[in-house]
């Protein structure tokens, strides 16, 4: 069973039958291949001694407070797993008594679960800021993913935001160590022999950061650190702290970055070939893959018959699977006309403006269907 679990695609909150019932949420997430699970996201403790000023639990907040024990909390998850109410668990937490011994009961509830209580599913564990490098590993053999929230894409965005938290060495140290370890030490170490991936969280619009500025991190997270994800939360005025009347996110700018971020990931961009507008923000009016075609290959079409993996990849309409089942078809055949990409997986609407089949401009085929360019 593969683990990577999408936690972008999460919703639907059911009810959990418990006192801390309001400290509890199951959430719908997918594997890679589609299938659902039951993650419980939660925190160990909602106490904190931090004051980040977008956080609903920040220290001074009038807010309930809740905090289990290790022990408690491993028994409550269990009974939800065996109630088949949660498939799966990211657990974080408050700060309390510092970033080391919050990770440390962290790491306690994870070793009940998994050594003590035979749990095999899904674990998300936070790192916490300023956790010790073998707090990270320990973490590592336990989890099947890690994660820690950047916040913000440099330290001069996140002193606006979290003005007591490092950036560099409470923050970036535990991601840089995970691939660290990643790297060095035999995967046998880790839960069920396969290092976790990592991930990392920003919140979007809170501090006047570009869409660069968060596009420049996280291309470098992934290609440096070789994090699996990058999620962009918008950020929600809460009441009751320093930004309470600042304005939401706006969640077409979150589509957007999601989109340039895949693109980063999977389709071999580079940031400099994003385009952005003059405040260094994605255009929110057009998918960034369309405003690349638009800008490269309108004018000047790719020969489908002829193209590479990386240049099919720019074409809107072919994903990376697509793609190499072009490369494939090539090898065996010519292509001359759309139906036979339809057959391949392309949304021929999409990709025919910016393609040339055998020299040709597939464009009227599509209206000889009825259909108009996407
Ligand atoms: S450390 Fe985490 S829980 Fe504490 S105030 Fe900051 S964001 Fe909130």
């Amino acid at each position: 069973m593969d683990w990577e679990v999408d936690e972008e695609h999460t919703s639907s909150q059911c009810s959990i039958p418990s006192r801390k019932e309001k400290h509890l949420m199951v959430y719908h997430a997918q594997t890679p291949q589609g299938k659902p699970i039951r993650l419980l996201k939660t925190l160990l403790s909602s106490a904190c001694e931090r004051d980040c000023f977008y956080c609903p639990f920040r220290a001074g907040r009038d807010q309930a407070r809740a905090t289990f024990h290790p022990e408690e909390f491993a028994r409550l998850f269990l009974q939800l797993y065996r109630a088949g109410i949660a498939d799966g668990l990211f657990l974080s937490s408050g700060i309390v008594g510092g970033g080391v011994r919050t990770q440390d009961k962290l790491l306690d509830t994870a070793e009940i679960l998994r050594l003590k209580f035979g749990f095999r599913g899904y674990l998300h564990l936070k790192f916490m800021p300023g956790a010790e490098r073998d707090q990270v590993l320990r973490a590592m053999q336990l989890a099947n993913r890690v994660s820690i929230n950047l916040e913000a894409p440099n330290a001069a965005r996140l002193a606006q935001l979290a003005p007591h938290k490092g950036f560099f060495d409470e923050l970036l140290q535990p991601l840089q160590w995970a691939e660290q370890i990643r790297r060095s030490q035999p995967a046998h170490q880790a839960w069920q022999g396969q290092w976790p991936s990592t991930a990392t969280q920003f919140v979007l619009g809170a501090a006047g950061e570009s869409d660069r500025e968060l596009l420049q991190t996280t291309e470098w997270l992934f290609h440096s650190l070789k994090l699996s994800r990058v999620y962009y939360s918008p950020f929600r005025p809460i009441p009751d702290t320093p930004l309470e009347n600042a304005p939401p996110a706006n969640l077409l700018r979150q589509r957007r970055l999601y989109q340039a971020s895949f693109l980063l990931r999977d389709y071999g961009f580079r940031l400099s070939e994003l385009l952005f507008g003059p405040e260094a923000n994605l255009p929110l009016e057009i998918d960034p893959k369309k405003a690349y075609a638009d800008q490269h290959l309108r004018e000047a079409p790719l020969e489908i018959n002829r193209a590479s993996l990386d240049q099919l990849l720019r074409v809107p309409g072919i994903g990376p699977k697509g793609a190499r089942r072009i490369l494939q078809a090539c090898r065996e055949r010519s292509l001359n006309d759309l139906s036979q990409l339809q057959k391949l997986g392309i949304e021929v609407r999409r990709a025919a403006p910016y393609v040339l089949l055998n020299g040709r401009r597939p464009l009227r085929q599509l209206s000889f269907w009825g259909l108009s360019p996407a």
